[in-house]
């Protein structure tokens, strides 16, 4: 990326279209506006300042979409694996031709540094990249030989489906969601966060331009309790793909009770980092320091607690300060930014508050806990760190979603596994320690659906992806993700004339 300067002006010209023309929905490969003709507006997390009117559909709308993925199901369906392939790869390679795109668009759109959305773009592609390749064998399934008996079992898609995506990064994971549901054969309405609408049209109009036939992808923009809810209530739509807050996947599982839905939930998360003092402290510090303060701590897999053996507490903690102190907070277009502004003046009052909450409780704020200044004057949070906590403190069970740390001592591995384990949570752990058998016997124990030992989140793309506790259900990547977006069907033969039981003479 160019400089700051260079980089405002590109932002600007990328953000003209949707300052002037808005975002529409659209739907059976139209872009329309809400049927009652209903907008909100997004603002700027820099600014505050308006960034574009975004259609708001409703119930009428979902309608809409829900039939025009039912309609384009069984032609998308029936379509050889070897052509969902070559169109999905089609839409990589326009994703990557317009990366620098996407990547100020969702800068702008999120608060997130520039330095991190120009590789969320990329991943976006590497995605539609990963379940491509993977579409022709989507179907192929296992045969169980039994006497006298062959049984076959292949996977059918479930039918429309229904995204529904957070604000958090939202080009990234639309592509995490969407590049599954298509390679297994599935039709879909997505519905983007409302904080952060706008690389989810640039999304769709991509998928539209590599040739996706009309109907099989339809956005339709709004609000949670009412697109949102409207989606997930559809009698169409089979199956629900949700990544959000724990109280909005236990509302939608609710909603979707009486048309059975589907559901695969990736939610919230208060994810410990424990450093045993035989540890790389060195990187054990930046590790935990990458985690929470890079995407502006609005991460799921966010390291947000800190349990440090009690012998180095003070000198790690320490360390993890200095960092965190040096972390250059600014504009999310300025590439020395670490920490940008925070998505919306809502969510980051909610992030202010636990500063009092903090300090009512009796932790020590040993870095940040204010507001900080930024150009534009919008959500800038200092990055924190708090310690002094104890565990049965709302800032070390409650999911802040912000550059927050929350460190507590742990005296032996007991009491570091029983730290990790307590809270509602159970997303992704992380372990630092040099002891193998230790690092065996403790990820044993640890209540989380992704854990990485000795290493920060690196995700590789065939391993699965989810929580445990209030933190999902269901896996996604590799195959989990096509075992959720189609049926398996099982196909008995008789391979010999086996007795019948004659009923009736
Ligand atoms: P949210 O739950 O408020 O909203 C997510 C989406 O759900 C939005 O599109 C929203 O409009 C919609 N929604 C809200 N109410 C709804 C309803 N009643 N019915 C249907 N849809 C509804 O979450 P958020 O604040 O946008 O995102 C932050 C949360 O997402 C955090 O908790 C974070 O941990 C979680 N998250 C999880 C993962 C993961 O993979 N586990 C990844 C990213 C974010």
């Amino acid at each position: 990326m160019g400089a700051f300067e260079d980089n405002l002006a590109r932002a600007e010209n990328y953000l003209a279209r949707f300052r002037d023309g808005g975002v529409a929905n659209l739907i059976d490969g139209e872009t329309v506006p809400a049927d009652d003709g209903a907008t909100f507006e997004s603002i700027s997390p820099v600014d505050l300042k308006p960034l574009a009117t975004i259609a708001r559909g409703k119930a009428t709308d979902i309608d809409r979409a829900a039939k025009a993925a039912k309609a384009a199901f069984p032609e998308w369906a029936a379509m050889p694996g070897e052509a969902r392939k070559k169109l999905l790869h089609k839409i990589a390679d326009a994703i990557v031709a317009r990366a620098e795109e996407i990547a100020f668009v969702e800068s702008m759109d999120t608060g997130q540094a520039i330095r991190f959305m120009s590789k969320a773009a990329l991943r976006g592609a590497e995605n539609f990249r990963f379940f491509a390749d993977r579409a022709p064998s989507a179907r192929d399934g296992q045969s169980l030989r039994a006497p006298g008996q062959m049984n076959v079992t292949t996977r059918m898609p479930i039918g429309p489906v229904g995204i529904i995506t957070p604000w958090n990064t939202p080009f990234m994971l639309s592509t995490w969601k969407i590049a599954p549901a298509l390679a297994a054969g599935c039709t879909l309405v997505h519905k983007p966060a409302e904080f952060s609408p706008l690389t989810a049209r640039l999304l769709v109009e991509i998928a539209e331009e590599a040739g996706l036939p009309r109907g099989v992808w339809n956005l339709v923009n709004g609000f949670g309790e009412e697109a949102g809810k409207a989606l997930t209530e559809h009698p169409d739509i089979k199956a629900i793909g949700f990544v959000g807050e724990s109280r909005t996947g236990s509302a939608i599982m609710k909603q979707g009770a009486d048309t059975l839905k589907r559901v695969h939930f990736e939610l919230g998360g208060k994810n410990p980092v424990i450093v045993f003092a035989d540890a790389d402290l060195e990187r054990a510090a930046d590790a935990t320091v990458f985690m929470i303060y890079s995407l502006n701590g609005e991460r799921c897999t966010s390291s947000s607690r800190l349990l440090v053996e009690a012998s180095i507490h003070d000198a790690f903690t320490a360390k993890v300060a200095e960092k965190a102190k040096r972390i250059r907070v600014g504009h999310p277009l300025d590439p020395g930014t670490v920490v940008g502004p925070l998505i919306h003046p809502v969510h980051e009052k909610k992030v202010l508050s636990y500063f009092d909450i903090a300090r009512d409780e009796g932790a020590t704020i040993a870095v940040g806990g204010a507001k900080a200044d930024g150009p534009g004057g919008g959500c800038y949070v200092a990055p924190t760190l708090f310690t002094g906590a104890r565990n049965d403190m709302r800032i070390a069970r409650e999911e802040i979603f912000g550059p927050v740390l929350t460190a507590m001592p742990f005296a032996d591995e007991a009491e570091a596994l029983a730290l990790a384990n307590d809270v509602d949570y159970g997303l992704t752990a992380y372990l630092w320690t040099s002891d193998i058998t230790r690092a065996l016997r403790f990820t044993d124990a640890l209540e989380a659906g992704m854990i990485w030992v000795n290493s920060e989140n690196v995700r590789h793309l065939p391993t699965p992806f989810g929580g445990v506790k209030q933190s999902g259900i269901g896996r996604d990547g590799g195959d989990w993700s096509f075992d959720f977006y189609m049926e398996t069907k099982n196909v008995a033969f008789a391979s010999a004339a086996h007795a019948i039981p004659k009923l009736g003479g």
